[in-house]
């Protein structure tokens, strides 16, 4: 029989995307759905990298584009990299990719062999299990529950660090929980990091600016660990930019050597437009940033205050990012007719099918029990969304 191969098999759908997709579907139908499932900025893409982007065209950027990205965007990308996270990388230890997602990808490609362990904290981003899957590596699962505000201690990277992991994969601000580590507890797990030089650290920092502590903070800012970072970023979330596909990871030569020379086999260097545009975006002015971090701190206030009169919901206010990540277990084993909800992925099915408003189960981001939604939509969007979440629980029996 002709079919499709393990590998593929073994790999599960993106429930984030998925979500989204069904939520389109049904607001195709004509119900009014209210989409908290996707997490991006729901900002247009500020005007001067418009034209960036429209000057590209006009210019003739329309050829193969270098594997690992234009130099000057590469040179922005150092700059951005010195200016706000006081870090030295040169154009060579970057790699611009289609999208922080493609990085990621990329590099756990290059760094992980069969049977290596790679360290995952969890909740964790969708895909980061898959992707370490796909390179045939076993991801090991280190849980931190809102209890403890989603944050891994040193003791529990400790514990699961064995001779066989090569990678950890760190997420701050973190999807799907929202969750900061200070610069303290960065240290703390840098400290157990310094202890094992064979693992290599991947430092996701996609939500780098949609940050309420007023701190940012990187691991790669301790030199007794830096030479082992990698750091991944992109345009997407910062500057409202998802479409246009632009990410980056900036590390050791020989890893961006490596990511380089699998681009090149895989996909080639990405869209000359969207690169220009990504140049604009660091190299130009950065008032846009803080004026969208603004409207998602005061939406983060306004919907962690309403949904902490929703009872049974369990909530630690998140630090960063656009999400929230209810414990939402109170309302297991109730019923909506002859319906029971036995789990998170009921719940989410029901507050989609019932309450319209779809948010992705936790247990997609290996946090079963909790439902995640993302507060990137109108404040007006959020007070429905929440009433009618408060609604339908309160159906449950
Ligand atoms: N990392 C995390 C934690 C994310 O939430 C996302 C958003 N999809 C990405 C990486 C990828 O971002 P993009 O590919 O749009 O740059
Ligand atoms: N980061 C977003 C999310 O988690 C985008 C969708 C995706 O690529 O997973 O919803």
């Amino acid at each position: 029989m002709n079919e499709v191969s393990q590998r593929i098999k073994a790999l599960a759908v993106s429930a984030t995307l998925a979500m989204s997709q069904k939520s389109q579907e049904l607001k195709a139908q004509g119900v009014d759905v209210i989409n908290m499932s996707v997490g991006e900025p729901d900002f247009f893409t500020p005007e001067h990298i418009k034209e960036a982007a429209k000057k590209a065209v006009d210019e003739n950027f329309s050829f193969y584009t270098p594997v690992p990205g234009y130099l000057s965007l590469r040179k922005a990308i150092c700059a951005k990299l010195k200016n706000e996270n006081n870090l030295d990388f040169a154009p060579e230890q970057i790699v611009v990719g289609n999208g922080a997602k493609q990085e990621l990808c990329n590099v756990v490609l290059a760094l992980v062999n069969p049977g290596d362990e790679v360290v995952i904290p969890t909740p964790a981003w969708v895909s980061y299990v898959e992707m370490v899957k796909l390179a045939e590596g076993k991801p090991v699962e280190v849980f931190a529950s809102h209890e403890q505000d989603f944050k891994i201690t040193a003791k529990q990277l400790e514990d699961a660090i064995t001779p066989k992991t090569s990678l950890i994969m760190l997420c701050s601000p973190s999807n799907p929980t929202g969750a900061v580590y200070t610069r303290d507890e960065l240290r703390a797990l840098a400290d157990v990091l310094a202890r094992h030089p064979k693992v290599m650290i991947l430092a996701d920092e996609i939500y780098e600016h949609i940050n309420y502590t007023g701190e940012i903070n990187s691991i790669a800012q301790f030199e007794d660990v830096r030479e082992r970072c990698i750091i991944i970023n992109g345009v997407s979330k910062a500057y409202a930019m998802t479409g246009w596909r632009i990410g980056f990871m900036a590390g050791p030569l020989w890893v961006a050597k490596a990511v380089s020379k699998l681009q090149g086999q895989y996909t080639s260097g990405c869209s000359s437009i969207a690169q220009k545009a990504a140049e604009a975006a660091f190299a130009g002015p950065q008032d846009c940033v803080e004026q969208m971090r603004q409207a998602f701190e005061r939406r983060r206030d306004l919907i962690i205050s309403l949904m902490s009169e929703i009872p049974g919901l369990k909530i630690s206010k998140p630090e960063g990012a656009f999400y929230v990540l209810p414990e939402v277990s109170a309302y297991f084993g109730k019923k909506y007719g002859d319906k029971v909800i036995e789990n998170d992925l009921d719940l989410a099915m029901y507050l989609l099918e019932v309450g319209h408003v779809s948010g992705v189960a936790g247990s997609a981001f290996c946090a079963p029990g909790y439902v995640r939604f993302s507060y990137a939509t109108s404040d007006e969007n959020i007070r429905t969304a929440v009433a009618r979440i408060k609604e339908a629980l309160a159906a449950l029996k």
